[in-house]
């Protein structure tokens, strides 16, 4: 049998769908010992995000600013949790071909701009398990 010892993508940020984002915030900043270090409005998305920096990782709240947003969705189906996971690409389109052709279901078959000075796009959790994934690659300018 053989064993993969490459290094695959590194997580970027976990994404945490929340109802109220100043009490979620105050509750993360109690949780991890640091505070929210930036708000941003992703406006196609519908959301406010806010970021905490966990050394290895970020966590991204984020809620919803219109009943339409996916996120609005999310909470009132499941209620606030674990929303998504967020890989960084070096060359995003060319993962998502890839992952396309390995059989995975696209939610954008483009990537889009999203929060952190971002190209973004998600893998829909029906392929992934139930771990809805995104890949996100850092914008050149
Ligand atoms: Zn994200």
């Amino acid at each position: 049998t053989s064993r993969i010892f490459v290094q695959g993508m590194k997580l970027e940020h976990i994404g945490i769908a929340v109802e109220n984002l100043k009490e979620a915030e105050l509750l993360f900043e109690k949780l991890l010992g640091v505070a929210s270090y930036k708000r941003e409005n992703v406006e196609s998305e519908g959301v406010t995000t806010s970021f905490f920096d966990c050394g290895n990782v970020k966590i991204e709240l984020l809620a919803a600013t219109d009943k339409s947003s996916p996120i609005a969705t999310f909470v009132s189906k499941k209620g606030p949790g674990l929303h998504h996971l967020a890989f960084e690409s070096k060359d995003i389109k060319s993962d998502l071909k890839d992952r396309k052709e390995k059989g995975f279901t696209l939610i954008h078959e483009e990537a889009k701009d999203g929060a952190d000075n971002k190209k973004i796009s998600f893998l829909h959790p029906k392929s992934t398990m139930g771990v809805l994934t995104e890949f996100c690659q850092e914008k050149e300018e």
